[in-house]
């Protein structure tokens, strides 16, 4: 497409300019088309594909207890999740995904379509292909990277301060190496095991942001990381976060 050529043109020059020069300032160039670029302003009643790009990656906003359904179909949920994240960011809230919230969203992503300040590779460090788990290696991939939009609401919530995955997708072999529970999300790769910050502000900030798994401190074996996941089946527990 013509708009993505120029934007990857624009960003090949600033990133020459960048390297002749040094001093070009290159931080927050959009690169986001590398993965994904709407064609049209998206809003209650809007279904399709584009609409469900955009859930993936609202649905760290789902409010407190809430899951938002990535389904394709702009419903009261999604309106509430954009105006949550438009907020969060200083938008305007209105509900509509349109130019001014698009940006956002590409100003956040990497051309592989993760989040800005997550990766493919931290959510998984048993394997590079993502099979051997519990799902498809493609379905595994995709829980990963939702799962990382989630973590990235959850980090920006806590002030954008840095959150550390010890432990995402496993293969039932690296699911057994690790004594990790037979049914465990983390073979699903919709699980992340949490750290760099204090251990009850994550499980309760957690709440806020779609995991219908968190286990964190006074749960067996969660003493020193949070996990969460998002299996099907709603579970928290954390008692020595009064969860
Ligand atoms: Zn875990």
């Amino acid at each position: 497409m013509i708009r993505r050529s120029a934007r990857l043109l624009l960003s090949l020059v600033m990133t020459m300019a960048f390297a002749l020069g040094g001093a070009v300032v290159t931080a927050g160039t959009a690169h986001a088309d590398g993965c994904y670029t709407w064609t049209r302003t998206l809003k209650s009643g809007a279904t399709g594909d584009d609409v469900k790009q955009l859930q993936i990656r609202v649905a760290g906003y789902p409010g407190y207890n809430s899951v938002l359904a990535v389904d394709g179909s702009y419903g009261p949920a999604t309106t509430a999740a954009v105006k949550r994240f438009q907020a969060a960011y200083g938008l305007a809230a209105d509900g509509v995904a349109g130019p001014a919230t698009q940006a956002k969203l590409y100003a956040l992503q990497d051309n592989d379509c993760t989040p800005a300040h997550f990766t493919y590779a931290e959510m998984n460090r048993c394997n590079s292909t993502w099979s051997g788990g519990a799902v498809s290696a493609a379905t595994a991939k995709a829980n990963a990277l939702s799962t990382m939009w989630k973590l990235e609401a959850l980090r920006h919530a806590l002030g954008d301060r840095p959150i550390t995955i010890n432990s995402g997708f496993r293969s039932t072999s690296c699911n057994s190496a690790v004594g990790g529970a037979s049914n465990s999300r983390h073979l699903y790769g919709d699980a992340a095991d949490l750290g760099g910050i204090a251990f009850c502000t994550l499980a309760k900030e957690a709440r806020n942001h779609g995991f219908n798994g968190i286990l964190g401190p006074g749960y067996p074996d969660h003493n020193d990381h949070v996990h969460v996941n998002q299996g099907p089946s709603h579970y928290w527990s954390a008692p020595n976060c009064g969860i």
